[in-house]
């Protein structure tokens, strides 16, 4: 007979320890206290209009399941994308597969990829759902966290990377252009990476989200493209970034046909297939994009709020990281008095009317301590909203 006194718990365990995303938790915090949000990263501005365009003439046609690997169409035009980004031939049917946003695709490649007990190095601080993904797999998270350096930039100790490494290591997790420090790794960082996962035969999930937000002088390299990695390497992106649809969830999983087929072998039982007429628009979007110019504009765009928000956090005292890529900026309190990451953002967020996200929420318990004087802020926002925002900051906290 079920025993009465002690009720089954409803959440089974590999959910149990999760709380609300930090995400959804902040902008509700911020919708609460009427701030302005630079917390969750999503435009406030709508998308260029010949992507929208470009919905409403597929929405029309396409409302039925789409193959499980995407539609060809889209498929092709990122097959296209590759060789013009990357110089090599992807093939559309047998490397490529459309995930519901990058989200889906980090979901998948880890339920495809890791065996319970399997272990994946995790770079601090981590985008939230790599984590997450790989305990819901009953893989191992081992984290390794980049250290700010002397000139306000970011490194990675290899050392402590390779001490991370034991027999059951399987996966490396890298994230470039980095959510939230804004680096681009460079070549040679990508390079001493890469010997590192051929020498102990790991995998590589490279999540390039912001492969196309990346600021003059850097530059953005796929590991795939590095000697020995296209084998080991699973590439995802997504057009939420590009394009600023974050709404759309189209993403996209590249790697050779052996990591392409284990892929759709966990997609298909996830959502099957992605969205029909969205997954057309995108193929369009993309295929408009490599000739109207819009990469370049998207480019200045951002690099432009990046530098409004940048002198602002300098002028209020928030010494920012200048980030490479992405859209969103890691700002200093250690000059204001506040005890961690989450004290400064309530402050902010109920005092100073701008939320921000605190990174800790991107660090293991035992690197937590790293982020203490850190915040994130997003740049993905209109002109009269950064100029608002800047005007609460200068309010509150110009001494
Ligand atoms: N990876 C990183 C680093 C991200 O910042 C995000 C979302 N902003 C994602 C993955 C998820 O992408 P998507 O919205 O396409 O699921
Ligand atoms: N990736 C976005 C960010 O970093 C948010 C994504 C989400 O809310 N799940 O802010």
């Amino acid at each position: 007979m079920a025993d009465q006194s002690s009720p089954r718990p409803i959440k089974a365990e590999r959910i149990a320890g999760f709380g609300t995303t930090v995400f959804s938790v902040w902008t509700r915090l911020a919708q609460q206290h009427n701030a302005i949000n630079l917390g969750q990263g999503f435009p406030n501005f709508d998308p260029p209009a010949f992507v929208m365009e470009a919905a409403r003439q597929t929405l029309e046609g396409y409302q039925q399941y789409a193959p499980l690997g995407g539609m060809p169409r889209l498929r092709q035009v990122l097959a296209q994308q590759a060789k013009k980004d990357w110089g090599r031939d992807v093939n559309a049917n047998t490397e490529i597969t459309v995930t519901i946003g990058a989200t889906e695709g980090i979901y998948a490649t880890i339920q495809a990829l890791i065996n319970p007990g399997d272990e994946v190095i995790l770079i601090e601080p981590f985008y939230d759902s790599y984590p997450a993904s790989i305990t819901m797999a009953g893989g191992v998270p081992r984290y390794v966290p980049l250290r700010p350096t002397e000139d306000k930039g970011w490194s990675l100790d290899l050392d402590e990377l390779r001490a991370l490494i034991t027999p059951k290591t399987r996966m490396l997790v890298l994230n470039t252009p980095h959510n939230p420090t804004g680096k681009c790794f460079t070549r040679q960082e990508l390079q001493a990476l890469a010997d590192i996962c051929i020498e102990h035969d790991l995998l590589v999930l490279s999540d390039e989200v912001y492969d196309k937000l990346v600021f003059e002088g850097a530059t953005h390299i796929p590991i795939a493209t590095l000697d020995g990695m296209w084998e080991r390497t699973v590439t995802l992106s997504s057009a939420g970034k590009t394009f600023s649809v974050t709404g759309w969830k189209i993403g996209w999983a590249i790697a050779s046909p052996a990591l392409t087929d284990a892929i759709q072998m966990a997609h298909q039982w996830i959502p099957f297939c992605g969205i029909t007429p969205l997954q057309l628009a995108v193929a369009e979007a993309i295929e408009a994009s490599q000739t109207n110019g819009y990469y370049d504009e998207l480019r200045q765009l951002y690099q432009g709020k990046r530098d409004q928000l940048v002198a602002i956090l300098r002028e209020v005292g928030l010494d920012p990281y200048v980030p490479e890529g992405t859209y969103f900026v890691i700002g200093n309190t250690e000059k204001l008095d506040f005890d961690n990451d989450e004290a400064a953002c309530q402050y902010l967020t109920e005092h100073v009317g701008v939320a921000a996200i605190p990174p800790s929420h991107f660090y293991s318990d035992e690197h937590k301590h790293l982020a203490k004087h850190f915040l994130r802020f997003a740049f993905c926002k209109d002109d009269e909203t950064i100029k608002q925002s800047a005007e609460r900051l200068r309010a509150k906290l110009t001494t």
